[in-house]
Order: C-alpha cells, then sequence, then structure tokens
C-alpha cells in the first residue's frame, strides 16, 4: 500500500512517518510544503528510506496533489496551519491551507478512487466545555479562526464521503505533546524558557485545562483507526490526562530543575477555551488504549528540547 501523508516535516506528522516506517510495510509519500513549521530536520534519519520519499510542495497545488493521489491508495492529511495565536493575528493562511487545500486533496482523492482518506482534526473544533466530556456526536462550535478552518475541513471531508462516496474518516486529539513539536508552542517553549532561567509566561491565572496525549500514543491511535476504523465515522483520540495550564508548568519547572518564580501571568489570549475534554469509548472499541502517562512523556518530551 502507498499512504501520501501531507504535514509530514511537521510535529505530529513526522512522528507519524516514522511510526509507518518502524512499524508497518506500506510505502511512504511525505507532502510538506516546509512552511515556518516544518523541517526536513523532523524527518532526520528516515529521509532516504528505502521505503520514503518526500516531495516538497502545498496540498493547494491541485497539479501536483493530483498527481500524487493518482499513485497513493490512503491518505493522511495532516498538513496545515496549527498555532492558534497565528489565526488569531490572520487567519487567511489558515483557510488557504486547512480548507481549502483539504478540499484540494478530497477533489483529486475521488477522482482517484482512493482506498482511504483519513483527515487529522482536534478536539478544539467543539469549543470548550466546562463540565463532563465531548462524544463524537456533539455539535461543532469552534471558538477561534484556527478552530473554525478545522471544523470547516471536517464538514467538506464528511461531506465528500456522504455525496462522493469517498472513505473518509477523521480523528479528533487532544493537545499532542513530544518530540519534534515546534518550539513556538507551549510545552517546548516553556521547556527551553525554564532550562535558560527565563520567564514562563502563562496566560491568564493559567486555570484552563487541556487534555495531553503523548504524540506516540496519537501515532498508535491513528493508525488504528486508518487500519479499523469503519469509513465515514469520527473518532475522539484522547489520554484523560487532563492539567491545567499552571499544572503543565509547574511539572516543567520540576523536570527541568527551574524555579516557580519563572512563571509570570499576562494578558489571557482573545476567547481562550476554558477546558477541552474528550470521551474515547469508540476508539477504545478498535482495541486502542494509551501507553504514557503525562508524567513519563513529559520526561521524554523533556530529554528531547531541553537546549
Ligand atoms: P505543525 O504545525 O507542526 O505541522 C504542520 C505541517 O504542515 C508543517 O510541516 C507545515 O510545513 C505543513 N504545511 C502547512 N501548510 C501546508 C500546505 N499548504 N501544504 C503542505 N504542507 C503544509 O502541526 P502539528 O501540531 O503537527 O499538527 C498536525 C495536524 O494535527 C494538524 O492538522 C492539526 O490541526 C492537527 N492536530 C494537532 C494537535 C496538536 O496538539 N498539535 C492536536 C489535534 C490535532
Amino acid at each position: 500500500m502507498q499512504i501520501l501523508v501531507t504535514g509530514g516535516a511537521g510535529f505530529i506528522g513526522s512522528n507519524y512517518v516514522r511510526f509507518l516506517l518502524e512499524n508497518r510495510e506500506d510505502d511512504v509519500v511525505t507532502l510538506d510544503a516546509l512552511t515556518y513549521a516544518g523541517s526536513l530536520d523532523n524527518l532526520d534519519g528516515v529521509l532516504d528510506h528505502p521505503r520514503h520519499e518526500f516531495v516538497e510542495g502545498s496540498i493547494c497545488d491541485a497539479d501536483l496533489v493530483e498527481d500524487l493521489v493518482a499513485d497513493a491508495d490512503t491518505i493522511v492529511n495532516f498538513a496545515a496551519e496549527s498555532h492558534v495565536d497565528r489565526s488569531i493575528d490572520g487567519a487567511q493562511s489558515f483557510v488557504r491551507t486547512n480548507v481549502e487545500g483539504t478540499q484540494t486533496l478530497l477533489e483529486a482523492a475521488v477522482d482517484a478512487d482512493i482506498d482511504r482518506f483519513l483527515q487529522i482534526s482536534t478536539d478544539e473544533v467543539y469549543g470548550q466545555i466546562l463540565d463532563g466530556i465531548f462524544s463524537e456526536d456533539d455539535r461543532l462550535n469552534p471558538r477561534n479562526p484556527y478552530a473554525a478552518t478545522k471544523a470547516s475541513a471536517d464538514l467538506l471531508a464528511k461531506s465528500y464521503g456522504t455525496t462522493h462516496g469517498l472513505p473518509v474518516l477523521i480523528t479528533r486529539t487532544c493537545n499532542n505533546f513530544g518530540p519534534r513539536q515546534h518550539t513556538e508552542k507551549l510545552i517546548p517553549k516553556f521547556i527551553r524558557n525554564a532550562a535558560a532561567g527565563d520567564e514562563l509566561p502563562v496566560y491568564g491565572d493559567g486555570s484552563n485545562v487541556r487534555e495531553w496525549i503523548y504524540v506516540e500514543d496519537n501515532c498508535s491511535a491513528l493508525d488504528v483507526v486508518l487500519r479499523e476504523g469503519e469509513p465515514g465515522e469520527i473518532y475522539n483520540i484522547g489520554s484523560g490526562e487532563e492539567r491545567t495550564n499552571l499544572e503543565v508548568t509547574e511539572a516543567i519547572l520540576d523536570a527541568v530543575g527551574g524555579s516557580d518564580d519563572q512563571i509570570t501571568f499576562v494578558e489571557d489570549r482573545a476567547g481562550h477555551d476554558q477546558r477541552y475534554a474528550l470521551e474515547t469509548d469508540k476508539i477504545e472499541r478498535l482495541g486502542w488504549e494509551p501507553q504514557w502517562s503525562f508524567e513519563d512523556g513529559l520526561e521524554q518530551t523533556v530529554d528531547y528540547h531541553r537546549p
């Protein structure tokens, strides 16, 4: 089987390309535009793997996408603009890649009679939840431009399933952490700041809650959905490991050996969602469960990101 992995030079995509080459027999083609968020360093050691080919380009380039999709059996679409703060500053590139790019891939997939199309989505499409957990049937209520473009892509992907019979699967994962995450994101940034003795700027009062999954667990979950999931279905991927941002910050300072004096509280993100949390019964019925605790994952992550 040939799998086209888009966004495979980014954080989760590069971990997934590694997962496939290490654990599966498939040929992998990585398509990535190498924006500021992507780097060939993330594919260090697997770039020249005999079952791997890297192509630099955009999922918005219809001709290129058509060529690549023609040879692929399966598409896994990670490619996205992914940083919420940047989407608040300006959302045009988010609409372009996350919505138009996904549509370009979907269109090519219909024409090429693709076996499976896995759209990688996020818990943020549900919006915030103060008590309880989101199931896959809950309504979409994205509250920032990034989440809105991801929700749009989910709806488009689902519609190509219903209208064109494309075998689309959608995964919605909680916050990932681990090796190869861009240093603009909370955990890598705070690890580096903690190690350098710099301030760790926490939004608001630090009480916002996120569910954290170690990226290796997300990769195994995505693979289970790709192989065992039912086309047309949506699968939440979560860990149950909820932490406030302040708890995450303190855990990083503990692990790195920094001081709580390094914590500063800064003006909150506009429209900052208070809490996300996911019900995961559906993916667990496929036989998947997370292997990593937050603490064990953080130890690995600190080892990787500490300068
Ligand atoms: P990332 O920003 O680290 O990587 C995105 C990759 O996409 C980069 O390599 C970038 O170069 C590439 N890219 C951007 N625009 C492109 C385009 N037009 N064509 C081709 N490639 C392009 O993001 P990530 O954290 O690895 O997230 C990957 C996917 O997982 C995204 O779809 C994101 O919405 C989703 N997701 C992420 C998280 C998380 O916690 N990081 C959680 C849930 C879902």
